[in-house]
């Protein structure tokens, strides 16, 4: 698939938490600011609470869906064991890394044909549970009416299949475009996705948002990219981000949707999208 932008964009860019090791075109120096911590807590990390003195530009944002736009129902624990049975599930589990967990996708592109074929049917079997009991997140509406009012693009990268997401976009009726299943390889948290939808629009990454409920694959997917990048993190399953390691740390976290609009309108100047009619 052919990308817009160069390779130095890959380069993983500096915060005003490690000094600057290497900067590209795309990748201003930026500060650190998680949204639902305390102002006293933020400041020792960039400027606190409030509006930033040097906002960045933002033409973009691209959601996650399961657990980001919509209400986590799959059981993510209990597919992975069905899959790879208790023993090898418990091995993965032991042996991931902070914020990382199974990759069962990747797991299953090593399976032999046969095996492949019903490790996909096992985890089509979960996501149609959850297609049944699809609930759009708290705050998502809102948020997306205000990036209407503001022209602002919004784009979707899921791991789900592309039904869920026909499905997701029907029975709200919103539509996020690009929207990109899993059916577009290399899926998160490669970047390639995130690259593919910047290039449609034709913006440099480093003016989109990357926002989503994983460390592992949207986070990530996002840094690689050269985005910005914003963990949802509802229940604070993840912690502290002092724990976090760099390549999975994000340059913001909320526990809502809703704090994603003080969050754009504090650090951000919105670059609307021009009318081609
Ligand atoms: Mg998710």
């Amino acid at each position: 698939m052919p990308l817009l932008f160069s390779p130095l964009c890959l380069i993983r860019r500096c915060c005003c938490f490690f000094p600057a090791v290497i900067s590209s075109p795309f990748s201003p120096p930026r500060c650190l600011h998680f949204a639902s911590m305390s102002a006293t807590a933020a400041g020792d990390r960039c400027t606190g609470a409030g509006v930033v003195a040097n906002k960045r530009r933002l033409q973009g944002l691209v959601f996650d869906m399961d657990g980001t736009l919509t209400v986590p129902v799959i059981d993510f624990g209990a597919m992975y064991r069905a899959v790879l049975g208790e023993e090898v599930y418990a091995a993965h589990r032991a042996s991931s890394a902070s914020g990382g967990g199974v990759d069962i996708l990747h797991h299953i592109e090593t399976l032999p044909p046969a095996e492949q074929q019903r490790a996909y049917e096992i985890i089509a079997r979960f996501e149609g549970q959850g297609l049944d009991r699809l609930q759009i997140m708290p705050g998502a509406l809102e948020l997306c009416r205000y990036l209407d009012s503001r022209k602002i693009r919004r784009g979707l990268i899921t791991r789900n299949m592309k039904a869920a997401v026909d499905l997701f976009h029907q029975r709200f009726g919103l539509e996020f475009v690009p929207a990109l299943s899993r059916e577009f390889r290399p899926y998160k948290p490669d970047p390639a996705p995130l690259l593919h939808i910047c290039s449609i629009w034709d913006i440099p990454p480093s003016e989109v948002l990357m926002i989503g409920d994983s460390l592992r694959d949207d986070v990530v997917c996002g840094k690689r990219a050269g985005a910005f990048t914003c963990l949802l993190d509802e229940t604070g399953k993840y912690g502290s981000p002092d724990t976090y390691t760099d390549d999975i740390r994000p340059d913001f976290k909320v526990s809502t949707l809703s704090q994603v609009l003080s969050l754009l309108e504090n650090h951000f100047d919105l670059i609307p999208q021009l009318q081609t009619t």
